[in-house]
């Protein structure tokens, strides 16, 4: 495979605690390594319970400090200046992103890094105008909400949009005056490590943002902890039901962003020029590994063949290659058990009498890394493990349909509720349609289309409570009423 950029720089990463990098107590590392190559990357210190309790004794500590007292302007303009120095870094942000994680060198510039500082952007901003309740009761009293921080929050985070996803709730919870212990995947740990930097660059006092590296064990201590009082959660449906067993002793706020598998449901009467450009994204952008993409595809009868030829032409353009390349479309799947875990469901559709219209192998031409072909699969059934399972990968299963009913019933047929898209040209099937589907997020002709004030989150397995915009931010706060007899 041809090297575009300099792909086998180094970047060892400590935890941060205190505003200053720290090893482990006990000296202890792991290797990272490049998923696109299978280089090593970097040493990451791995934390114990040791290193998480510094941490959450540092962010204990900078609550009762300057940050727990700051003015509000003053923080919205460090939350600001966070944003801007992301901004400053990107093209290093987004090398090391891609280094990292495998995904195309534009994608992490266009999506992952802008949509971090504009994440932190759109909070400072926020937090300038966010009030509570007041009620006057007659002449008897006036009852008034008083917003506070939570206190002490953790983060945990997966590997596929690493900085972004980071950002999404570390924004919010500092916007409401929190301290926050990050905990980043053990795959991709590299940006939280600069962004824990960036923030005290942009003013963030030392113990406000720690992170602390490892695997899921230190996610564990940290769930467990009895000073961290709410844990946000982005990652696998089994991984959050361990971490709601895991908090109950100690009652913390949960916020779960969990997985998903989503369906694009296109009706005869789509504009199918557009089904197709935005099904492409939908189906592979970021190797599907996007916990929003749309891997069971639903086509009714009269334009299934029309769709599945020209999907599948479509498909079988894509690029699969070197990350730095810019015409890569899909790059390498982000470790090498995740690519085994999705070749392995490759097999299950073979098992399965699946037709693979394109891909179902590893791609060719790769002495190293972790590619696989962007794979459409036909022939499968309702029961079928590719078709109830994530698979997390560039992998969608098609199915034709005849009726609405009936499509509606295989849509819900699912544990997960994460997000679905509809694609129809009558507005009236468009409401009625999208108001039934037990999902947190409906696209209607369009996919990923996101407003940071929308609530954004899933139902049934796919998560518990939203964030986005109010709902980040009332979940980052306690709320006290005070009632005021007069
Ligand atoms: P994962 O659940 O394996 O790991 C996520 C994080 O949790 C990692 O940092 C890991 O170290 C930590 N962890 C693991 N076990 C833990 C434990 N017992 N206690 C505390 N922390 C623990 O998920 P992953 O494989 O990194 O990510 C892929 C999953 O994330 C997919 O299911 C995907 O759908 C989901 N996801 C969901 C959203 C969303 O918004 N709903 C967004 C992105 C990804």
């Amino acid at each position: 495979m041809q090297t575009t950029e300099n792909r086998t720089e180094r970047m060892d990463c400590s935890h941060f605690i205190d505003g200053s990098y720290v090893q482990s107590g006990n000296g202890k590392t792991f290797e990272n390594t490049n998923p696109a190559t299978e280089e090593l990357l970097g040493n990451v210190a791995e934390g114990g319970t040791e290193e998480v309790d510094q941490a959450v004794r540092a962010a204990r500590k900078a609550l009762k400090g300057e940050w727990g007292n700051m003015p509000l302007k003053k923080r919205s303009n460090i939350i600001r200046k966070i944003g801007d120095l992301i901004l400053e870094r990107q093209d290093e942000l987004a090398r090391l992103e891609s280094l990292d994680t495998g995904k195309p060198i534009w994608l992490s510039k266009s999506v992952d890094i802008d949509r971090a500082a504009n994440n932190f952007y759109f909070f400072a901003d926020y937090m300038t105008t966010v009030g509570t309740e007041a009620y006057q009761q007659d002449d008897i009293a006036i009852h008034y909400a008083v917003r506070k921080p939570v206190g002490v929050v953790g983060l945990i985070n997966p590997w596929n949009l690493p900085l972004f996803l980071m950002t999404w709730k570390l924004a919010p919870a500092l916007a409401a005056g929190n301290t926050a212990v990050m905990k980043p995947s053990e795959v991709t740990p590299i940006t939280a490590t600069i962004l824990a930097q960036i923030c005290k660059d942009a003013g963030v006092p030392d113990g406000v943002v720690n992170v602390v590296h490892g695997f899921g064990e230190t996610g564990a201590a940290l769930t467990s902890h009895d000073n961290v009082d709410a844990i946000a959660f982005t990652g696998e449906t089994v991984t959050g039901s361990t971490i709601m067993k895991a908090a109950a002793p100690t009652l913390k706020k949960l916020s779960f962003e969990l997985g998903g598998k989503n369906p694009n449901v296109i009706f005869a009467d789509a504009d199918m020029e557009d089904v197709i450009e935005t099904t492409i994204r939908s189906s592979f952008i970021n190797q599907g590994e996007v916990c929003l993409c749309g891997s069971r595809i639903y086509v009714e009868r009269p334009v299934y063949d029309e769709f599945l030829e020209r999907f599948t032409a479509k498909t079988k353009e894509l690029v699969v290659g070197d990350p730095f390349d810019p015409n890569t479309n899909v790059g390498a799947l982000v470790s090498e058990e995740h690519y085994n875990k999705v070749l392995s469901y490759l097999d299950i559709a073979k098992e399965e009498n699946g037709t693979f219209l394109t891909g179902g192998k590893a791609a060719e031409g790769f002495d190293k890394g972790y590619f696989v072909e962007p794979t459409i699969i036909t022939g499968l059934g309702k029961d079928s493990r590719c078709v109830r399972e994530e698979i997390f990968g560039p992998v969608v299963t098609v199915i034709p349909f005849d009726t609405e009913e009936e499509v509606l019933e295989q849509v819900n047929d699912t544990h997960y509720g994460l997000s679905a898209s509809v694609w129809t040209g009558n507005v009236k099937r468009a409401t009625r349609f999208s108001g039934q589907i037990e999902a947190g997020i409906v696209w209607v002709n369009t996919w990923f289309l996101r407003d940071l004030r929308t609530p954004f989150g899933g139902m049934k397995h796919s998560g518990v409570g939203r964030e986005g915009g109010a709902h980040s931010f009332d979940f980052y706060s306690e709320l006290t009423n005070i009632t005021l007899k007069m």
